[in-house]
């Protein structure tokens, strides 16, 4: 697959003399988005390899992943299962709805329970109440979404720095693999378990080229900053580009920050990758009463 990468231009960088170029997973398809296109395409191949008609995963009201799970489901004739975490809000929002829309049947878990996810005995009290499943874990780390990031990364992108936004590490993980040894890869993680996140890397990886950059998180996980709204609005007025509030706003951001104080050496060359959520931007315009860009 051939995926648009297209260079950002602006003053600070012809002033640091840094290429910066940005790979639009987000434009691969309008609802497998981004990385989860690519961390789903071999868990599908391995439901139907082993003749499972049903997919269940777990996720957060607004996960990027349950969305895109729901509809890829569809799309391959699967039934799918959502387990959302928390309470049922009457209202559903509008993940939810999208969810739901693809013939997603959600479920709620108490947060105790849901901490229980991926433990034997919930699993089998889910096997009671829905029968056999294809399981794909929360956030869809396992080696088939490994796998499949690791088909990210194309002949062409030999830039010496290649930055994406980490939630469960599958993503970078899969870059890591599939880049060559003198690359950087660069993970912007957007949750605050760093130490955790390294050794899920440093695990599944075959090679030590990247770094984590743990100080852009706004806060924390969803947490939103009025700068990095106004970085995102400006940012898709400026480049035509819409990013994400959640993984890719503020994992741009902090590059051109750290563009700014110098990190990268003169005539670097820097691959962004582009890993799409943006459905998630509509629930933060709803909650929050913001203007980002969305794409529904
Ligand atoms: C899910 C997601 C990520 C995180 O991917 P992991 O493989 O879980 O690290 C990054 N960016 C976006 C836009 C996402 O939706």
């Amino acid at each position: 697959m051939k995926i648009k990468t297209e260079q950002i231009s602006l003053p600070i960088l012809k002033d640091k003399e840094i290429n910066l170029y940005i790979k639009r997973l987000d434009l691969v398809h309008q609802h497998v988005s981004g990385n989860k296109w690519y961390k789903l395409k071999y868990n599908i191949i391995e439901a139907k390899s082993q003749l499972k008609d049903t997919l269940l995963t777990f996720g957060g009201a607004y996960s990027n992943h349950l969305a895109a799970t729901s509809f890829a489901a569809k799309l391959n004739g699967f039934k799918s299962i959502g387990i959302i975490r928390g309470e049922k809000n009457h209202q559903l929002n509008p993940t939810l709805i999208f969810a739901k829309s693809n013939g997603m049947d959600l479920h709620y878990l108490s947060r105790s329970d849901y901490r229980k996810k991926h433990t034997e005995e919930l699993i089998l009290k889910l096997n009671k109440k829905f029968g056999d499943f294809y399981l794909i874990p929360e956030g869809g780390l396992n080696a088939q979404a490994i796998q499949g990031a690791s088909e990210i990364l194309e002949k062409n992108d030999v830039q010496d720095f290649i930055c994406c936004a980490v939630g469960t590490g599958a993503t970078m993980t899969g870059i890591i693999n599939s880049s060559s040894a003198n690359q950087n890869i660069i993970g912007f993680p957007v949750v605050k378990d760093f130490e955790r996140l390294e050794n899920i890397v440093k695990e599944y990886s075959n090679k030590r080229n990247f770094k984590f950059i743990n100080n852009y998180l706004c806060g924390g996980y969803a947490k939103i900053t009025n700068k990095l709204v106004d970085f995102i609005v400006d940012f898709n007025i400026i480049h035509k580009i819409p990013l994400d509030a959640v993984y890719t706003g503020k994992m741009m951001m902090g590059i051109l920050d750290l563009v700014n104080k110098d990190y990268f050496p003169k005539r670097s060359n820097i691959l962004v990758i582009h890993s799409g959520g943006l459905q998630g931007n509509q629930g933060m315009n709803n909650r929050f009463g913001l203007n980002l860009p969305h794409d529904f």
